[in-house]
């Protein structure tokens, strides 16, 4: 048997159940040993029936006395019922919808049941898991291994195939030269593959996870550390720092710019001037000024004559870009244009020209110097926007190695352009140097001076009345506001639901106030009329859905209430939030739960209490618990299977032992090196 046999060379898989099991992602013996549990049943504790009691869960070791069945009738399915005993008591065991069991189970074998206790009668075992009594158990009488399932699949029989499989395969070649086995105390790739499955200890266990989770973050890290290095090899448009230019463009925005704001601008313009793609990450809380930052090497980067792309998440964030580089005072001269699917426009002589996609295309491709907005679209293939000098991407994580490696063919020259990612998510600075190993990062910790914290309050069901009042007050001295609304139920996913009843409910509640509305069934034109209504103050409330989540800028909002606030998480709650707050003014905001229940509640509150992203993200992690998967806690970070990016230690382990192989040529040249950085490549999904 070999790893790439198909899995319908194992005994008892057919083609019914190999179609099920492609439903998993698995599709040959490969695929079936690394479809990893993802969480353990710890059934290895055998205690004595007499020290079993009502409501706890047990495993026993015991020997069938008898065993009879009810057949069916009707609309039951009969039941199984034994008597069981283990030298210390005897206890009642009862199968629901399974009489065929009394002729499965032999009267005077010896079995392990795994069960809870509950009482009928006397104590009785109801529905219990149950095996032979062999050395080697699969079901019961150890930590048991939990599989992801799909329908058709049931769990002993996919264990006891995992157990066929790893039974009948050879011993599995290891992955990673024996130096870092050895220095790393890593499990070989064999023992982990078969103990990450049925493992004797919680002690191998951890080790088993340990050693996978290593090779996961070895492979990104040799990914992005690799991609780094390339990218230091590789020209880049040279750009020398006109200090006279920056001058005048600090001298003109209306305001100062903070220490942070200063220092990661002119590290981008030092990336400018080394000749070599810069790969520069921003990271700053909402609302601490990551715009203007990114404006800096734009200005530089237009003067010289080079192209410019601007990526934003959402048509609605990329027009309000074209909108703010429009109005500062450096960029009037330059040449700006807007690309995304509902429009194309430019901007000349200090007046918007709409276009059509193709004119705009044809004027782009005639002349350089331009910054063109959008969403990602921009860099799609049959978009002919070449000469880039800068990219530049918003809020956008996801924005990968292999998106970024897509963008080098870009320029004229063979140069590769300079790269700025601008992000609000949370991550630590240390995390963040290691996971994205191949980026800088600036970091903006501080908002611009004068932002008050935006004072937030939950309200309880029954008081929306006493926010109403609140909410006019801020409307009648000429601010603004949002009612945010989730989605409520799955048929109404873009939220045109819920969010039209929540315009009819508040133009009854604010009779004399001119409301906006905006959800995602929307056109882009339509959606874009709001937008902009609210913005020049045409509108005084704006209900939406999420769409605002990320990025958008109105300064004038002072207020925001979240409607259904216990169905956000935090990190959702705290972007949502960040949409106020952005001037020198106080800003409010008002969490109004449906229903609120302990847990809500106390994540509630660390909203009310805390102001800080990343304060944040960790209160949202500790309030989890450690059952959840890291990895899925912030959409922004890499995924990883198994590896939790929250262990430093091995993080930091796998970015040495890949800037060591890295650094080696010898181990450069090794096969094993070549197929580990043939898989970075290939299997990681690179963020
Ligand atoms: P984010 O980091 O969330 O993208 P923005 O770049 O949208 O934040 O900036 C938020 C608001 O703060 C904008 O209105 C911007 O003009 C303003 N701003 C940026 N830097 C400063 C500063 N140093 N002082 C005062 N206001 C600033
Ligand atoms: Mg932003």
């Amino acid at each position: 048997m070999r790893l790439t046999d198909s899995i319908e060379t194992l005994p008892g898989v057919g083609k019914a159940n190999a179609k099920k099991l492609h439903k998993l992602g698995i599709f040959n013996l490969s695929d079936l040993v690394r479809h990893f549990p993802y969480r353990y049943n710890d059934l290895s504790v055998i205690t004595p029936i007499a020290e079993t009691s009502v409501g706890g869960a047990y495993t026993v070791r015991a020997k069938v006395k008898s065993i009879k069945s009810r057949p069916g009738f009707r609309f039951r399915r009969g039941l199984a019922r034994a008597l069981i005993e283990d030298g210390t008591g005897a206890l009642a065991v009862i199968w629901f919808n399974q009489p065929y069991l009394a002729n499965t189970l032999k009267v005077g074998a010896t079995y392990l049941f795994s069960g809870q206790i509950s009482f009928y009668r006397s104590l009785q075992m109801q529905n219990p898991v149950w095996e032979l009594d062999k050395r080697v158990t699969v079901h019961t009488g150890r930590i048991v291994p939990v599989y992801p399932l799909t329908s058709g699949i049931y769990p002993k029989w996919l264990r006891t195939l995992l157990k066929t499989a790893l039974d009948s395969l050879p011993r599995f070649p290891e992955t990673l030269p024996s130096g870092i086995l050895k220095s790393r105390r890593l499990l070989s790739y064999d023992s982990a593959l078969r103990s990450i499955h049925f493992p004797k200890s919680h002690k191998e266990l951890q080790l088993a996870r340990r050693r996978l989770s290593f090779d996961e973050l070895l492979l990104h890290e040799l990914a992005v550390l690799s991609h780094r290095l390339q990218l230091k090899k590789l020209p880049a448009p040279k750009i020398p720092f006109d200090q006279d230019l920056i001058k005048r463009f600090v001298s003109t925005l209306p305001f100062t710019l903070t220490k942070s704001q200063k220092l990661a601008a002119w590290q981008v313009l030092q990336d400018l001037e080394s000749g070599h793609p810069a790969n520069r990450l921003v990271a700053g809380d909402v609302g601490s000024g990551k715009t203007v930052v990114a404006a800096i090497p734009t200005l530089e980067i237009l003067s010289h004559g080079w192209n410019v792309a601007f990526m934003a998440p959402t048509e609605i964030l990329a027009e309000q870009h074209f909108r703010t580089f429009s109005a500062l005072t450096l960029f009037s001269n330059l040449k700006l244009a807007l690309l995304t699917a509902s429009q194309a426009k430019l901007r000349k002589n200090k007046a918007e020209e709409k276009l059509t996609k193709k004119t705009l295309l044809e004027k782009l491709a005639a002349t350089t110097g331009w910054a063109l907005f959008g969403t990602h679209a921009l860099i799609q293939k049959n978009i002919d926007f070449k000469d880039l000098g800068l990219v530049v991407v918003d809020e956008q994580h996801r924005f990968g190695v292999q998106q970024r490696a897509a963008l080098q063919n870009r320029t004229r020259e063979g140069t590769v352009p300079h790269f700025l990612s601008l992000t609000a998510t949370p991550i630590p600075r240390t995390l963040a140097l290691t996971l994205y190993g191949d980026l800088d990062v600036s970091a903006i910790p501080e908002l611009p001076l004068g932002r008050k914290p935006v004072t937030t309050r939950i309200i309880e069901p029954g008081n929306r009345k006493t926010v109403y009042a609140e909410i006019e007050k801020e409307l009648a001295s000429g601010r603004q506001a949002f009612f945010i609304c989730p989605l409520i139920d799955p048929s109404d996913k873009l939220g045109a639901r819920s969010a039209t009843g929540l315009y009819e409910l508040l133009k009854t509640v604010f009779k004399s106030r001119r409301l906006g509305l905006l959800h995602g069934k929307l056109s882009s034109s339509e959606k874009t009329a709001v937008v902009s209504a609210f913005g020049e103050k045409k509108l005084d409330i704006l209900v939406s859905t999420t769409v605002v989540e990320v990025g958008v800028d109105f300064p004038n909002a002072t207020v925001m209430a979240i409607e259904g606030a216990e169905r956000f998480g935090l990190a959702q709650l705290h972007q949502l939030r960040g949409r106020v707050g952005r001037s020198d003014m106080q800003s409010y905001c008002y969490l109004l739960p449906q229903n609120l229940g302990a847990k809500a509640k106390e994540r509630l509150e660390a909203l009310c209490q805390h102001h800080n992203g990343l304060e944040l993200a960790e209160i949202d992690l500790k309030l989890r618990g450690p059952g959840e998967t890291y990895g899925n806690l912030q959409s922004g970070y890499p995924q990883f299977e198994l590896a939790n990016i929250y262990d430093l230690e091995l993080l930091q382990a796998a970015r040495e032992e890949a800037q060591a192989l890295l650094a080696d040529d010898k181990s450069l040249r090794s096969p094993l090196f070549q197929d580990l950085i043939v898989r970075s490549r290939n299997k990681i999904h690179l963020e």
